[in-house]
């Protein structure tokens, strides 16, 4: 098998374009599973980690840039304040080695739909830089990236750049739900992020359809009842029905790890955790009794 080496991130486009049957690898948490378990052999492997530019994280205009090959380690350790919800998600990672060397690219290039920086790259509104040596940059709103099942939408000849995401302005909770609390692919995950400089709040849902999904109808109902003039307790009728939309809006399967039925619970016990904390946070914050 071949090994590109590129010297940085316009040789790794060039090399790209050139190899289309070469497999990018950035941490090698998925490519080296893959490839031990002898599922398919690319005719070649594409590093990226001599693209030093793929670990900054950058501010600009006020965004956050993340590039693709950081490392969750670092979303956790520099990032936790900005981006609460993914670093939380982040912690949930495999083990620390992973942790190390396992990055945010490289879940949304393998696409899974257990992938745990999904649910909160979704709630946060997250958009996708993409590049290619012939198109230049191109940027993909997260609700389009994912297309099916380990499918995302990027083009042959494109390798993902960084994501992009607005600090956040308010609360943003993780939760996953697996068979132990460590080392687990997730059963089921959700998110969710409160954005009270517009008035809405984003979810995302992990390992509950053949790609990640944001449960808009759950959303639209918060845009409507969330009194965030006035943020007392939430009641239990506006949590059980977020629970239940969030439920309504996956598209889970019975597989080895759980039923449809179960994920639909989980999920919206786990809809009315998230959102609890989220609003009692907000509401800490904002100086009133929760
Ligand atoms: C023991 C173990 C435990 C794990 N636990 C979890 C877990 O709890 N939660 C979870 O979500 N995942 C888990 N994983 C999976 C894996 O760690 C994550 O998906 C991780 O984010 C992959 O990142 P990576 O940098 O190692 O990607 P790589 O393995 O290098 O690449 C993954 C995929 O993305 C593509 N890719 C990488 N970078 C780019 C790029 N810049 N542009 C285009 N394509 C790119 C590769 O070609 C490949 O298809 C686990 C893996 C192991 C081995």
């Amino acid at each position: 098998m071949e090994f590109l080496r590129p010297g940085g991130w316009a040789e790794a486009l060039e090399l790209r374009a050139a190899h289309p049957g070469a497999h990018p690898i950035q941490g090698g948490t998925d490519v080296m599973v893959e490839l031990n378990f002898d599922k398919g052999r690319p005719a070649a492997l594409l590093d990226l980690n001599p693209c030093r530019e793929l670990q900054r994280v950058e501010r600009i205009d006020g965004k956050l840039r993340v590039g693709a090959g950081v490392p969750y380690v670092k979303v956790i350790r520099e990032l936790g304040l900005e981006l609460p919800g993914l670093a939380q998600a982040a912690r949930t990672v495999g083990s620390p080695q992973i942790r190390n060397r396992g990055s945010v690219g490289g879940n949304l290039g393998a696409a899974s739909p257990a992938g745990d920086s999904h649910p909160a790259l979704l709630a946060a509104y997250a958009e996708i830089e993409v590049e290619s040596a012939a198109r230049g940059s191109r940027i993909i709103p997260i609700d389009d990236f994912y297309v099916w099942v380990k499918k995302n939408a990027l083009e042959a000849d494109e390798l993902i750049r960084a994501i992009w995401l607005e600090p956040a302005t308010g609360p943003q909770y993780f939760s996953k739900v697996g068979t132990r609390n460590a080392m687990v692919i997730a059963v089921c995950a959700f998110a969710v992020a409160l954005h009270p400089h517009t008035r809405t709040a984003g979810t995302g849902i992990g390992s509950s359809g053949p790609t990640p999904l944001r449960a808009r109808p759950a959303e639209e109902f918060l845009a409507h009842v969330l009194p965030w003039d006035d943020p007392a307790p939430l009641s239990d009728e506006i949590l059980r029905e977020f629970g239940a939309l969030v439920a309504a809006s996956a598209k889970p399967i019975d597989d080895v790890r759980g039923t449809a039925d179960y994920r639909r619970h989980a999920l919206s016990v786990m809809a009315r955790r998230t959102l609890t904390w989220a609003w009692n946070d907000l509401a800490a914050v904002n100086g009133r009794a929760a």
